[in-house]
């Protein structure tokens, strides 16, 4: 990003920090036209001062819709989002008709440009332990969580990507929401076995404690400007559906045609030992052929054994003294998408 006053570029860095501040301060502006709660360090709560909904002592979920960031520090564009969209309602170019939460996920993790800082925080939430800066920053957004009836948490990925996608657990109302909010938008969803067993991600706690949870990978990591005004939009589009959906309303439609719906058709695993090597070049979505070379395990090809477009190739960062940085061997190498329509979702 380039600085308008000096003309150089700018430290990514510098850009979390400004950004975190300008975050802070429209926050602020905020108060003058809604009631703010703050949870925890950049954890609010905006609400109407008139408010026409039931306060929230006669509601448990009195939050309509929270709205989440940062939960990886290195996936800045969500943060970005939040500071244009907080631009839109102190300028009243937005109006909130009922609460909405506003969470940064992990701020040490993104001042540090680091992806976590201890731990993955999205592989935090649910667990007992307070062990770990994660552990204690998850039970932070709990709080929130807990109040909220809908998360759509914002993403990014780590290698080139050509599209934006929805990727959450599967649940109806989930589904729903997503198709509703953004349909032209492809969407991935699994059900069964949880995404990981050491702790839950965002999504899949607050379905566990009786709220919908949807995330929105935004695109590759970065301030990419394109990817901010498209998030700001589905922001805007998601509060007119909450809105809708909770006066029992119809919504009205989206635009644009309906993107494919996807789950996993192969999990390639990590193997225990050795060193297995994707080849270079794999990317989300690149689509690979059933029985097409992936990459190598001890002297073996590992192939795809269906066809589909790749998700998440894992490319470990091994450091010269035979250490790994934030990317170690993960217990996955690369999975491979299957086309599903909706009639294949659970019922
Ligand atoms: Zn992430």
């Amino acid at each position: 990003m380039v600085d308008a006053q000096s003309g150089k570029m700018r430290d990514p860095l510098d850009t979390v920090q400004s950004f975190l501040t300008q975050f802070d301060a429209l926050i602020d502006e905020a108060r003058a036209y809604y009631r703010v709660e703050t949870l925890a360090p950049r954890v609010h709560v905006l609400s109407p001062k008139e408010s026409q909904h039931p306060p929230k002592e006669t509601l448990t979920k009195d939050v309509a819709l929270t709205v989440a960031a940062l939960i990886h520090g290195v996936e800045v564009a969500g943060l970005g989002v939040m500071v244009e969209f907080l631009e839109l309602v102190t300028r009243g170019a937005v109006r909130l008709e009922q609460p909405l939460g506003l969470a940064l996920g992990n701020i040490p993790a993104a001042l540090k440009g680091v992806r976590f800082v201890e731990r993955d925080l999205n592989r935090s939430f649910g667990r007992t332990s307070i062990e770990t800066a994660e552990d204690r920053r998850a039970d932070e957004l709990e709080a929130l969580l807990s109040r909220s009836r809908r998360l759509l948490d914002f993403h990014q990925v780590k290698l080139t990507i050509d599209r934006p996608f929805w990727i959450f657990p599967y649940s109806k109302s989930g589904f729903q929401f997503a198709r509703l909010v953004a349909p032209d938008v492809t969407l991935i969803t699994h059900w069964g076995k949880g995404f990981s067993a050491d702790g839950k991600c965002s999504d899949e706690w607050l379905n566990s404690v009786g709220g919908m949870g949807v995330t929105m990978e935004l695109g590759q990591n970065g301030f990419d400007p394109k990817q901010i005004s498209h998030g700001v939009a589905v922001i805007t589009r998601a509060l007119e559906v909450a809105s809708a959906l909770d006066k029992g309303g119809s919504v009205p439609p989206a635009v644009g045609s309906k993107a494919p719906i996807f789950t996993w058709g192969e999990i390639i695993p990590y193997p225990q030992t050795g060193s297995p090597v994707l080849d270079p070049g794999w990317h989300n979505f690149k689509h690979v052929k059933a029985g097409e070379r992936l990459g190598e395990f001890s002297g073996k090809v590992i192939t795809a054994s269906v066809s589909g477009p790749v998700l998440f190739p894992k490319y470990p960062d091994r450091l010269g003294d035979g250490t790994y940085g934030q990317n170690p061997p993960a217990a996955e190498l690369v999975r491979v998408l299957k086309e599903i329509t909706e009639a294949e979702l659970p019922r």
